[in-house]
């Protein structure tokens, strides 16, 4: 792969409304994905592999988890800070950020709000550093959009619950030591649980054959009569809200980092139509080109400023989900329509490895669907601006 040249977009900009601090974790971020990701990322991505190496790297550079308090391995950071560092990872490669957004938003978040003391420190500082994986748990062949539908389940059986059913679509299943898996108990009630690999009847099958989000590995969690330890259990949350408040958390990143990947995009496309000619002209001169790039740059601005104004929202803690769910809806908008243009502009060249275009723009297929659909976030913000329900 070429070097990587990205110069980050501000048009408006945007930086006059970081902090210092911000704009120092930004290019931390930044250059460990210009120096580490940047070089490999394709070719793992060809491969379909996921590159492990990545975890440890992650969790010292404070990716994992960086809203999480400090005593338990987080970085103590506020929601910008954590929604650039989701933007330069996904710049990078959507399946590097999801592997971050997962441990931190899916695995720690969960286990800091709603755990207890002991499985907090138990688990969260060995999750920060990276030293082990984690997976979420939610989605089941049968039950996407949908969960409250699940099937898996648990019964009490003195000191543990015996857990059944299966998952599909994990991040992380087939590296993760640890799964916070959402199960219905005897009563129906939506439960946490920690489940961690090795114990009995727990397996995690990879998912083959996917053409997006290559370089993240994804797989199955089944459980055939696996024997978890009642302390296991997620002591703070019952009901769907556990998980829905996780994906919030979650989603924000997404709207963050997909606008990352629509950033590299434009960036690729603007030097690309500079360097290329044809007609005897550089291909930037021609009309039509320089109408995608202004579109191009309009969205990222758009997309940047209401990214950092739901940012400053989360700081304040009055982000609603909707407006989160508008967030990822508008980057995986933005980012799909931009990918697709960026890739016409490179031409045959477009659809190769030498360049990321072609990479987001598959990766993008799965960041548009996973976390809610585009549709299902479109019917959240439906009903919140009418409060009518039409989900079904
Ligand atoms: P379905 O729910 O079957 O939807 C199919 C179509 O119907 C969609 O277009 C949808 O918008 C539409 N639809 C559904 N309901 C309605 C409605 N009421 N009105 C209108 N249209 C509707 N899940 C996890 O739990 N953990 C993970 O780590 C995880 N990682 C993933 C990684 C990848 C690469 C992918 C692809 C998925 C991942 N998922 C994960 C699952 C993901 O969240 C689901 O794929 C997503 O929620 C959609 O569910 P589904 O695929 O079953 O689609």
């Amino acid at each position: 792969m070429a070097t990587d040249q990205f110069q980050s977009p501000d048009y408006f900009l945007v930086d006059d409304l970081l902090t210092d601090e911000q704009k120092l974790i930004r290019e931390t971020v930044r250059s460990y994905v210009k120096k580490e990701i940047s070089p490999i990322i394709e070719d793992f991505a060809q491969r379909a592999e996921f590159p492990e190496q990545i975890v440890p790297q992650l969790g010292e550079l404070g990716c994992f988890g960086p809203t999480i308090p400090a005593e338990y391995g987080g970085g103590g950071l506020d929601y910008i800070s954590y929604g650039l560092m989701m933007q330069e990872l996904e710049r990078g490669d959507s399946g590097v950020r999801s592997t971050a957004s997962v441990q931190g938003s899916l695995v720690m978040f969960p286990i800091h709000a709603y755990g207890s003391e002991e499985q907090k420190q138990k688990y969260l500082p060995k999750l920060a550093s990276g030293e082990w994986l984690g997976c979420f748990g939610l989605t089941e062949p049968d039950h996407g959009s949908n969960p409250a539908g699940m099937i898996t389940n648990i019964k009490d059986a003195g000191d543990d619950v015996v857990l059944n059913g299966a998952k599909l679509w994990i991040s992380n299943a087939p590296f993760a030591q640890v799964a916070v898996v959402w199960a219905k108990d005897e009563a129906g009630d939506v439960r946490g649980l920690i489940v961690e690999r090795g114990m009995e009847g727990f397996t995690t099958p990879t998912t083959h054959g996917k053409w997006s989000l290559r370089a993240s590995a994804t797989g199955e969690l089944v459980f055939d009569n696996v024997r978890v330890p009642k302390e296991n259990i997620l002591p703070g949350v019952k009901g769907l809200k556990g998980p829905l408040s996780c994906l919030t958390k979650a989603r924000y990143g997404i709207a963050w980092g997909a606008l990352g990947a629509a950033m590299d995009c434009y960036d690729t496309a603007l030097r690309y139509s500079t360097e290329r000619e044809q007609f005897g002209k550089p291909i930037g001169a021609f009309q039509l080109q320089q109408k995608k790039l202004a579109e191009m740059i309009t969205e990222i601005t758009k997309g940047q400023l209401l990214n950092w104004r739901l940012g400053v929202l989360m700081n304040e803690g009055r982000a609603t989900p909707q407006q989160v769910s508008m967030a990822k809806r508008n980057s995986c908008e933005v980012a799909t329509n931009i990918a697709r243009q960026a890739r016409q502009m490179l031409g045959g060249m477009g659809i190769t490895g030498e360049y990321s275009i072609m990479r987001h723009m598959m990766n993008l297929e799965s960041v548009i669907t996973y976390e809610g659909t585009h549709d299902i976030h479109l019917l959240i913000t439906g009903m919140d601006v009418t409060g009518i329900n039409a989900f079904g």
